[in-house]
């Protein structure tokens, strides 16, 4: 039996050398962690890179013989982690960054350049808390699409890390194909990864720190937004795929079906409390507005057929040549004589030109247009059904911040409404949900745990 917690730490809580001593600092006084996750390190301030994008970028300049911006990213990647491991007088960065270079140079596919950050942060973490380290690439695992197979991962965590006494360090982010060959979730992935050892040896606890705790908005756009201290799974969820960043959506699924209490903490203040992740099956059911998230860098694509509304099956096929493209819906509000198709710009910029056409064909309609630069926005809550009135309030407090609204989508168990606008209006619209839901009177309606 697993005895323990598996923590996470996030980029931005290993960015610098200062930011490892704090993860080595809470680490030492948690005797029950028994795994600990690292991201790569992240943004050590406003505007600076990843070390994931910066390997990205070296794969690039790598694909295009771009010498000059080849050799200065690798000496940007090799400072990034020398002056992490500096600090703790060791020198590993060194040999595998050259490493990469070389596997670079023998054509390492874009997945595999991308995993070394949380390679080379997970060892030089293992030898900072003493621990032992165990490379990612033999527990999780991928099938040849790269689609993450949940059984053989769950077999090879519990036969590898459930029954030992071992402390130890795992890379986040990356595991490896049935041939063998790196594969990595999407960005923020390390999530995932912690989130699957934690559900596979049913840890006592799965803790997620980042760099702030989970508010109701974004605290860089409301800068005193405030702390959530419990909610669902299910909530958990639907605030993160509508842009909530602290915890990738897809981590939620598998601490949920094995019921491994989950929390949400801050690295940089880690005395405070954190956010508590509790199962839906739990009394404490009621209204509760999660939050108000959101993302940038949506297109609205609005398809016009006379009589559309008439025709049977006709969403299909607009659907239909969408999935072939490899396009995913975020939503898709309709009209009588008119479809609209929210995606994100970054899906459809590639290929624009042929979607549209496909669209015009399979839709038997010249009347596609796409337009760009959109957020998309939603307020996420528990049972928000049940209260009359919470889209009206909403859009009456957008349109008297002056924010016009492009489409709007609510499905019929309320969990999540939806709405675009300019870009342009993302910060006001973000405010002016939140002073209307989490200042205002409406926070009579706020289960206990949240007042
Ligand atoms: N390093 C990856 C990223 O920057 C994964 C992660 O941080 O979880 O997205």
């Amino acid at each position: 039996m697993f005895e323990g917690t598996v923590d996470k730490f996030g980029g931005t809580s290993v960015a610098a050398a200062e930011n490892v001593q704090n993860v080595a600092d809470i680490v030492s006084c948690r005797p029950e962690i028994r795994v600990v996750v690292v991201s790569a390190p992240g943004e050590r301030f406003k505007g600076d890179a990843r070390v994931t994008n910066l390997l990205r970028d070296w794969h690039a300049a790598r694909q295009s013989h771009d010498e000059s911006n080849f050799f200065s990213l690798q000496r940007m990647i090799l400072e990034r982690f020398r002056n992490i491991e500096e600090k703790f007088g060791l020198h590993i960065a060194e040999g595998e960054v050259s490493q990469i270079k070389n596997e670079l140079e023998n054509g390492a596919s874009l997945e595999h350049t991308e995993s070394r950050g949380e390679y080379i942060a997970a060892l030089l973490m293992s030898k900072i808390l003493g621990f032992n380290f165990l490379d990612a690439a033999s527990i999780i695992k991928f099938d040849d699409r790269g689609s993450l197979l949940r059984g053989d991962t769950r077999k090879a965590v519990r036969a590898r890390v459930r029954d030992t006494e071992e402390k130890i360090v795992v890379p986040g982010y990356y595991g490896t194909d049935r041939k063998g060959a790196i594969r990595t979730f999407s960005r923020g992935g390390s999530d995932i990864t912690g989130a699957l050892i934690a559900a596979a040896v049913k840890a006592e606890r799965y803790r997620n720190w980042s760099d702030s705790n989970l508010r109701h908005a974004d605290p860089r756009i409301v800068k005193r937004a405030r702390h959530i201290r419990a909610l669902s799974y299910e909530e958990l969820r639907e605030f993160a795929l509508a842009g909530a960043s602290v915890f990738h959506p897809d981590a939620v699924l598998p601490v949920q079906e094995a019921g491994v209490p989950t929390e949400i903490l801050n690295s940089f203040d880690p005395t405070a409390d954190g956010t508590l992740v509790f199962s839906d099956a739990m009394p404490s059911k009621g209204s509760g507005f999660t939050g108000v998230a959101g993302e940038r860098g949506f297109s609205i694509i609005t398809i016009r057929k006379p009589q559309m509304n008439d025709m049977k099956g006709y969403l299909l096929k607009p659907l239909a040549s969408l999935n072939e493209h490899g396009v995913s819906i975020a939503h898709l509000p309709t009209g009588i004589e008119s479809l609209s198709i929210v995606v994100k710009t970054k899906e459809i910029e590639k290929n624009i030109e042929k979607i549209v056409e496909s669209l015009k064909v399979r839709s038997d309609t010249p009347r596609v247009e796409v337009e760009h630069s959109f957020a998309r926005i939603a307020l996420v809550g528990r049972n928000m059904a049940r209260v009359r009135g919470v889209a009206g309030m909403l859009f009456t407090a957008i349109a008297k911040a002056g924010v016009n609204v492009r489409t709007i989508d609510q499905g019929a168990p309320e969990m999540t409404i939806a709405f675009c606008v300019n870009e342009s209006d993302y910060e006001k619209a973000i405010r002016a949900a939140y002073n209307e839901f989490f200042l205002s009177s409406w926070q009579r309606f706020l289960h206990p745990l949240f007042a």
